[in-house]
């Protein structure tokens, strides 16, 4: 039974963040009322459940919070609110059972979205929020109502409250274009420009690692940048390179080729082997042997072998120098892939333009969540975690602001 007085809230955007929003809204007794572009909610959430659905990752809270980098100290009490603890506790709710992966990743065990979105969408129809669908928000009219195109024609809606929660500008076509910022703009909403994060690198390939090995994998590598070193896998692409490690490095990257930098990435492919060590090993094991072959048995993948040759006019034949190049391979960066298809954005609304709630200063009443506002994280579950935290503590803002009406 409900002790407020319900409001009628608009939530756009049927992500992640818009619809744990609409969970917590409308459980605590508000009308809620989602407004989505797509035939069908959660697109992007679905996709990336292609990948397992990492959904966040078990590491301390410290080092969890420092994958956020400078928005760490901004999301760090939202995501306290709502931790890994608590979001696999969600999940589990509604009968997705999830696992620690070796990686420490969280994943529901279906390794997938659907049933997970399936169950969500059961509650939140039971909870009596109303989604609609093929509704594409273009701003507001002059009286101030959103407004929207809808299969029916125009419509316009005037809420008590609206949630933003309209995702970033990765990979537009499955809803998210980013498009929005225009709008926000306009209404004096400080937004940080797009540019695409966690994505591929360029990079230039010999044709024999580019036509025969695009799609192979580089397992248990390294990657250094600076004074950044990631551990974990990568993908060999026709143009570049992809992947976790890859991805990780998204930040320092994109800040190097901006300030036009040269960027190099050092590729170790043996991390857990000492150079001194390997370079002994390589001593002995060579004699008598082809080259080649003695980098099989130090347990390089063809693949590894083609990416070690492509660095280097010839193989160093010194055990010593040989060593030196498995264990930082340079790969020369030459462009990062575009917002087309990069897991996510960098950019945003601003922080200064929101206040503690995620209410825009500019705009009262009218709260942002997920991936609309400017952080950024690698992948690992820090995406849908900060997407989920951030849904609902806008949620709590808007509860408080409506209850202070
Ligand atoms: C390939 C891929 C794999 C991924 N894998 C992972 C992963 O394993 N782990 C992880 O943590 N993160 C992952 N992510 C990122 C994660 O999916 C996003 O961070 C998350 O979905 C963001 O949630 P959101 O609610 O902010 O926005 P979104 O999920 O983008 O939702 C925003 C919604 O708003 C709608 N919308 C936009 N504009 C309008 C408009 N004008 N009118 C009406 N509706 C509109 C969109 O259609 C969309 O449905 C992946 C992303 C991709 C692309």
């Amino acid at each position: 039974m409900s002790c407020i007085a319900p409001k009628h809230i608009a939530i756009i955007g049927a992500g992640p963040s818009g619809l744990i929003a609409a969970e917590h809204l409308a459980t605590i007794g508000h009308t809620v009322e989602v407004y989505e572009r797509m035939p069908t909610p959660g697109r992007k959430f679905l996709m990336a459940g292609r990948g397992g659905l990492n959904l966040t990752h078990s590491e301390p809270l410290p080092g969890f919070l420092g994958r956020y980098r400078e928005a760490g100290d901004w999301l760090g009490p939202v995501i306290l609110q709502h931790d890994p603890e608590a979001l696999r506790a969600w999940c589990e709710g509604l009968g997705q059972a999830t696992f620690v992966g070796s990686s420490g990743r969280v994943f529901p065990e279906a390794m997938k979205a659907s049933p997970l979105l399936r169950a969500w969408r059961a509650r939140l129809e039971a909870l009596g929020v109303t989604l609609h669908v093929r509704h594409h928000w273009t701003g507001w009219d002059e009286a101030g109502a959103l407004a929207f195109d809808t299969p029916d024609g125009p419509k316009c809606v005037q809420p008590d409250a609206v949630l933003l929660a309209l995702g970033g500008a990765s990979w537009p076509r499955l809803g998210s274009d980013g498009s929005w910022a225009e709008r926000l703009a306009e209404k004096g909403v400080e937004t940080v420009p797009f540019s695409a994060s966690n994505c591929g690198v360029e990079m230039a390939w010999s044709p024999i690692t580019k036509n025969r090995f695009a799609g192979a994998p580089l397992k248990t590598i390294a990657l250094t940048l600076g004074d950044e070193r990631v551990a974990g896998e990568a993908m060999i692409a026709r143009y570049g390179l992809e992947g976790g490690a890859v991805y990780a490095l998204s930040g320092p990257i994109r800040e190097g080729l901006a300030a036009g930098e040269a960027v190099t990435l050092f590729l170790d492919l043996k991390p857990h082997r000492d150079r001194d060590d390997l370079a002994q090993w390589l001593g002995r094991a060579r004699k008598g042997q082809s080259l080649t072959n003695t980098l099989r048995k130090a347990g390089l993948s063809p693949q590894a072998i083609s990416v070690l040759r492509d660095a280097v006019t010839e193989l160093p034949r010194d055990p010593q120098a040989l060593a030196a190049l498995i264990k930082a391979v340079p790969l020369i960066v030459t462009g990062q892939r575009g917002l087309d298809r990069a897991i996510s954005s960098a950019g945003g609304i601003a922080r200064a333009a929101v206040d503690a709630h995620f209410m825009l200063n500019a705009m009262p009443g009218i709260f942002a969540a997920g991936e609309m506002l400017d952080w950024d994280a690698p992948t690992g579950g820090y995406l849908l975690q900060a997407s989920f935290a951030t849904g609902l503590a806008a949620a709590r803002g808007i509860e408080a602001w409506l209850a202070a009406d």
